[in-house]
């Protein structure tokens, strides 16, 4: 069963440019998407991800602008969000858990149960949302509000509908999840916040952190470059991002659809329906070897 994925955009989020990759200074703030996905097919429409619930969550870090309102984003679809199936997440930061208020309780959120143990521990600060995460309690207490997966390092993938399948992501926050799509033309996976910039990371060289004055070092060319922002391991964070190099479509939260053939980066999609037109990204700084 195929699915046809289409790209909402939920408001900007501003964040330092060093956040996407490791290796790049500090101090000069830019504006990514806050995105959600939705996934027309059998079974559908599933929406992964559901954008901020109010710039002041970010501490005024983001800008929801017209046309970008939840109801408005589904809106131009064709939908409310009672018509949703359900509503997958990739993980419950604040940029993305802000709207599951706005769903009914009858259309079900479905959640990794370790992402919102974890949230619950206070570990990350305010990166979860207060608000947000009272109304998944709320969620938990109203029968057939929450679906929970259990996706744990080394274990199965959960498959939700013919063509929708989970696992746990391994990168970015311990319970974070992928979601893997099968589209006409292959694979798509939707990885949350793996990736804040998937050319930069499946490109470019992966360096080491920023130190003032020290040169970001080169050494393994055919490891992915990672974000600057996970609270998993430096290795769980590798694998994870190496793995997502096996499908045909990576999804990221902020940035546009990267486009792969046999694990190599070769473009992006910059409209907003995933299979579409692919404009090709230019000679691979990695030269040949990839
Ligand atoms: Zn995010």
């Amino acid at each position: 069963m195929t699915f046809e994925i289409h790209r909402l955009n939920f408001g900007s989020v501003f964040i330092d440019e060093s956040m996407r990759l490791r290796g790049i200074p500090p101090g000069h703030r830019i504006a990514v998407p806050a995105q959600g996905f939705l996934l027309f097919g059998a079974g559908g429409p599933v929406l992964v991800d559901a954008g901020y619930r109010d710039p002041s969550v970010l501490g005024a870090g983001g800008e929801i602008g017209r046309g970008q309102g939840f109801e408005e984003q589904l809106a131009a679809h064709g939908l409310e969000p009672g018509d949703l199936t359900c509503v997958i997440m990739t993980h419950l930061h604040r940029d993305h858990a802000g709207h599951l208020h706005r769903v009914p309780m009858s259309v079900p959120v479905v959640v990794n149960r370790s992402e919102l143990g974890g949230a619950c521990t206070g570990i990350q600060g305010r990166a979860y949302a207060k608000d947000d995460l009272l109304h998944l309690i709320e969620r938990l207490y109203t029968p057939g509000a929450l679906r929970f997966l259990d996706l744990e390092p080394g274990g199965p993938g959960e498959t939700l509908f013919p063509g929708i399948t989970c696992r746990l992501s391994g990168g970015h926050t311990p319970g974070s999840i992928g979601i893997v799509v099968d589209t006409a033309e292959g694979e798509a996976y939707l990885c949350g916040d793996l990736f804040y910039d998937v050319e930069g990371a499946l490109r470019n060289q992966p360096r080491d952190g920023f130190v003032a004055g020290v040169q970001p070092t080169f050494l393994v060319p055919d490891d992915p470059a990672l974000s600057n922002n996970f609270t998993t391991s430096v290795v769980q964070e590798m694998r994870a991002a190496k793995a997502a190099r096996r499908y045909r479509f990576i999804l990221a939260a902020h940035d546009d659809p990267g486009v792969l053939e046999g694990g190599r980066y070769v473009g992006r999609i910059l409209g907003d329906v995933v299979p579409g037109p692919v404009t090709p990204a230019g000679p691979d700084p990695r030269g040949s070897e990839r």
